[in-house]
């Protein structure tokens, strides 16, 4: 039952035209757990220092998530700095501070063993493997990576590629990966690689899903206020599987509703800075945007 998540959980610094926040929660796993946390049970693996905030630990216990797979080492917490321009699509980064994950090595607890789906949220591609390597059962492997991972650690993240079923990514990162400037081309490199599914995020532009038989096109929903995009891919990868681990298929409509309820998620996230937006988040609020999106993409033959 419920999904596996690893990924990062850290502090993170951001800048965009709308303001700038210093040492607040984020991190990859972090986004994609409380995301996916709407749609089905999520099981966190990570680490943090003893300079992590108890009251952080406390906030994703309340949203339901299990973090028997949360280690506290010895050392200071991952830390990431970046900013954007009025071009949200893009994030720049600024520094880097990887930290405890830098001795990391994850440990799946017992009461995980038994995820049917793993996501293997953006981190390095060896403990991505690593992680891979310890839950044998699992249905279902999900994952995404950063340009950071395919500059620096290619040949892992390739070894990873090999074994994920469904691949969620940026535009950036899918034309980086495939070295190939056209999407459609680039998608097609990607999925000989590996995935099955491949799923290009392309902020304010939307999303696209590729499988062999077939492409969709989701927008993404159009906001009058957005402060800060940090955490949305995780988002949408948090709605989308979260809702494909609800129901455990993968038919192509599934798919699709899937895509449209990672648009919502991300889309409420970037409503405010780090995980403020989704602290108050409520079901009904997600399936009013749901039906809104659906609306503002209906149309009939006259
Ligand atoms: P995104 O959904 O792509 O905006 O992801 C943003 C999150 O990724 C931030 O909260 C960062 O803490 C985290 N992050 C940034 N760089 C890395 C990295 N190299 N490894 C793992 N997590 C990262």
């Amino acid at each position: 039952m419920g999904v596996l998540v690893v990924g990062s959980v850290g502090l993170d610094s951001v800048r965009t035209p709308f303001g700038e926040v210093e040492e607040v929660l984020g991190g990859s796993a972090t986004y994609f757990a409380v995301s996916a946390g709407y749609f089905t049970d999520v099981n966190m693996v990570a680490v943090v220092g003893e300079d992590f905030p108890s009251g952080h630990i406390s906030f994703l216990k309340e949203k339901g998530i299990n973090l028997d797979g949360l280690e506290r080492s010895g050392g200071k917490t991952f830390r990431w700095r970046g900013e954007y321009g009025y071009q949200l699509n893009e994030a720049r980064t600024i520094e880097t501070r990887l930290n405890v994950f830098e001795q990391f090595r994850p440990k799946i607890p017992e009461s995980y063993k038994n995820a049917d789906l793993v996501f293997l949220a953006n981190i390095d591609p060896e403990l991505q493997l690593d992680v891979l390597h310890q839950v044998k059962g699992a249905k279902i492997i999900a994952a995404d990576t950063m340009n950071f991972w395919i500059e620096g650690k290619r040949e892992a993240l390739m070894r990873t590629l090999k074994e994920v079923d469904i691949l969620i990514i940026n535009d950036g990162e899918a034309r980086e990966l495939a070295g190939e400037a056209n999407l459609v081309k680039a998608a097609k490199t990607i999925l000989s690689f590996g995935p099955d599914i491949l799923i290009i995020k392309r902020g304010e532009y939307g999303a696209l899903m590729f499988n062999e038989k077939a492409i969709f096109s989701a927008p993404a929903y159009p906001l009058e206020n957005l402060f800060d995009p940090t955490g949305a891919g995780d988002c949408f990868a948090g709605g989308f599987i979260g809702y494909l681990a609800s129901n455990m298929n993968l038919g192509e409509q599934s798919i699709r509703q899937g895509v449209i309820l990672g648009s919502v998620m991300a889309s409420f996230n970037v409503e405010s800075f780090s995980l403020e937006r989704l602290k108050s988040l409520d079901y009904k609020e997600i399936e009013q945007r749901y039906r809104e999106i659906k609306r503002l993409t209906f149309f009939e033959d006259i």
